[in-house]
């Protein structure tokens, strides 16, 4: 994932929107410690759109290049955002060859937060006589903003990451109509999800066919938000009784701890979900379930009986105490492996999905004879389809739209789309590339 950031100068304000981290195979990808390509001690404001990393993990570094402006972002963004920087800090703190534990410290994370203010969606800041700010509801995690800049009655939107609504918690992305220019993500431009009346009907029949199999059931996944909707999703079947009860682990100590940040949001989350709350208070919690947030806790798993559930952390199998799982139960028929998440190119599991037979995971070569299953409604992300209807909303203001943050075939196919199918003038910009807007 390309780490977003994006400068906006409108009279004689320098904005920046989000301050993301690049996020490959590693944290630490070199691109990440090139320079700001402007002076970060210029910059007045910074926006953040969510609190994912390749939106917000570059803060310590902008406060360690002398930024001392004011950070606006909801109030949901700024709680997972201090449990999301301190997990990055943890890692990439480690590293002394590039110099990474002089940025990413406690110190430059804790002045950040000294600067940082959290709104409530549609809350509007004046920043001068002629330009106005809100956050909208982006619907992709909690408390996840569309930034919108009204300057002299010209609509500016920083899309950030637009949510595959419905989603099991969120409200729906929030509908936009007046905007002249869009600057818009495309992590799904070129492919549709499956139907999202499907998935929980998926997620039921995975766990039951791996139950029958009595094998380990092993779910990579983000930490932040995929892990919630999941136990969200597994809260409603086990207390409807449409799966057996078996032990289910959530071994992941980031996504136990956002979990509780969670609970603290529920005015936050969709009617459904929080008419469901109505019923059973512990939303993200259920009979069978167990947060392994000690790593001996975590070795236990293995001498647990099957048939189990294991929900752990990274979403591409990238690092994290997934890996543990997948080179103990990748090799055995019986198990597994259930893909809710976007998978980058080469990651290993983008090529456990592409349905190799050996694949290396943290430095090993791993036999995958395990069953390999992907549900793409839980994605958190807009599909093509879905954001070409997002654009049609506005398709009478729009001057221009550019299309940014996914692989470059995804841009190129959404710019193509928008072009051909509503004749709207779309363009993929190039990165450090700066573009006039007339307002
Ligand atoms: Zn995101």
């Amino acid at each position: 994932m390309t780490g977003a950031n994006f400068l906006l100068e409108i009279e004689d304000k320098k904005i920046l929107i989000d301050c993301g981290l690049t996020q490959g195979f590693k944290l630490a990808d070199d691109i990440n410690w090139d320079p700001f390509p402007y002076n970060a001690k210029e910059v007045d404001i910074l926006f953040l759109t969510h609190a994912h990393v390749d939106h917000l993990g570059r803060v310590p570094k902008l406060i360690h290049e002398g930024f001392r402006g004011k950070i606006y972002s909801t109030k949901p963004t700024k709680s997972l955002a201090l449990l999301m920087l301190e997990d990055t800090a943890e890692i990439l703190g480690k590293n002394t060859d590039l110099g990474l534990d002089k940025i990413y410290t406690i110190e430059n994370i804790k002045l950040s937060f000294s600067l940082w203010e959290g709104l409530e969606y549609h809350q509007k800041i004046k920043i001068t006589e002629n330009l106005e700010v809100t956050f909208l509801n982006a619907g992709h995690i909690l408390g996840s903003a569309m930034v919108l800049f009204v300057y002299n009655g010209k609509s500016v939107l920083f899309t950030g990451d637009l949510g595959n609504s419905p989603s099991p918690i969120l409200p729906d992305t929030e509908k936009v109509t007046n905007v002249e220019y869009l600057i818009m993500e495309s992590v799904y431009g070129d492919r549709n999800h499956e139907s999202k009346d499907d998935r929980r009907k998926f997620l039921e029949e995975t766990i039951e066919d791996n139950y029958k199999r009595k094998g380990t059931l092993i779910i990579p996944t983000f930490s932040l938000e995929r892990s919630q909707e999941l136990l969200f999703e597994l809260n409603a079947l086990v207390e409807n009784n449409r799966i057996p009860v078996m032990p289910i682990f959530l071994d992941s100590p980031l996504a136990i701890r956002l979990t509780e940040v969670f609970k603290q949001f529920k005015s936050y989350f969709n009617d459904r979900a929080q008419k469901a709350m109505s019923h059973d208070k512990y939303l993200f919690n259920f009979p069978g379930l167990h947060n392994t947030l000690k790593s001996e806790e975590s070795k236990m798993i293995g001498n647990v009986p099957n048939p189990k559930i294991v929900i752990a952390g990274s979403g591409m199998s990238t690092g994290g105490r997934v890996v543990h799982h997948e080179r103990h139960y990748l090799p055995d028929p019986n198990n597994t492996l259930l893909l809710t998440g976007y998978q980058t190119v080469g990651a290993p599991g983008r090529l456990i999905q592409e349905g190799v037979k050996t694949v290396r995971i943290s430095g090993e070569d791993v036999v995958v004879r395990a069953h390999i299953v992907t549900i793409t409604g839980y994605s958190g992300h807009r599909d093509s389809d879905g954001l070409l209807n997002f654009v049609e909303d506005m398709q009478d203001t729009v001057k221009k739209v550019f299309v940014v943050m996914g692989e470059p075939k995804s841009a190129m196919f959404l710019v193509q789309k928008l072009r051909d199918n509503l004749g709207i003038d779309a363009r993929a910009p190039e990165q450090g590339e700066s573009v006039s807007l007339v307002c």
